[in-house]
């Protein structure tokens, strides 16, 4: 195995961007997107987020979760693809900071898989799991994150439009 993995998975205390204590300010990119926008709360780099920006408020939930795990998907790349509910997990630790991830990641993987599942129909013979380690061993990068982003819209009861998804490269 080639693992390039950068992230010490037992160290959820520091940022897989920057390195930095999370317990302290991190850098303003490590938790802005492929297109300058904050994961939380989507408001772009260079504009202070609103209080209700879910990394002020700490009230995380499914679509931060996702689309934070989407920036790190390179880092869970194998070489034989990505281990998406790997990348998940690490995003719901780091993000959780010192509380508890496994609701978070638990939550996020759910709605994953339910997406796949009606994605891929229900006749397709694999189950939520097997989908999503199949997207990860099979689709390019740019596709797994847009289909976390598709995740995410949906979890906001937001309109997915594959068009503002951007340059994900
Ligand atoms: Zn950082
Ligand atoms: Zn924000």
């Amino acid at each position: 195995m080639t693992a390039t993995t950068t992230i010490d998975q037992d160290d959820s205390s520091r940022c897989p961007f920057c390195g930095g204590d999370l317990s302290g300010p991190c850098t303003p990119q490590c938790f802005y997107d492929h297109n300058g926008e904050c994961v939380g709360c989507r408001t772009r780099l260079g504009v202070p987020c609103p209080p209700v920006c879910p990394l002020e408020t700490g009230e995380l939930g499914v679509p931060v979760i996702l689309r934070f795990a989407a920036k790190l998907l390179d880092l869970h790349n194998l070489g034989l693809g990505c281990d998406v509910a790997e990348a998940v997990f690490t995003a719901a630790q780091v993000l959780a900071d010192e509380r508890e991830p496994y609701p978070l990641h638990t939550a996020a993987v759910a709605a994953v898989k339910a997406y796949l599942t009606r994605q891929y129909g229900p006749g397709c013979g694999l189950s939520g799991r097997e989908l999503m380690q199949h997207i990860g061993l099979m689709a390019q990068v740019e596709v797994i994150a847009l289909t976390l982003y598709a995740v995410a819209a949906e979890a906001e009861g937001i309109k997915f439009n594959a068009a503002d998804f951007g340059d994900f490269r």
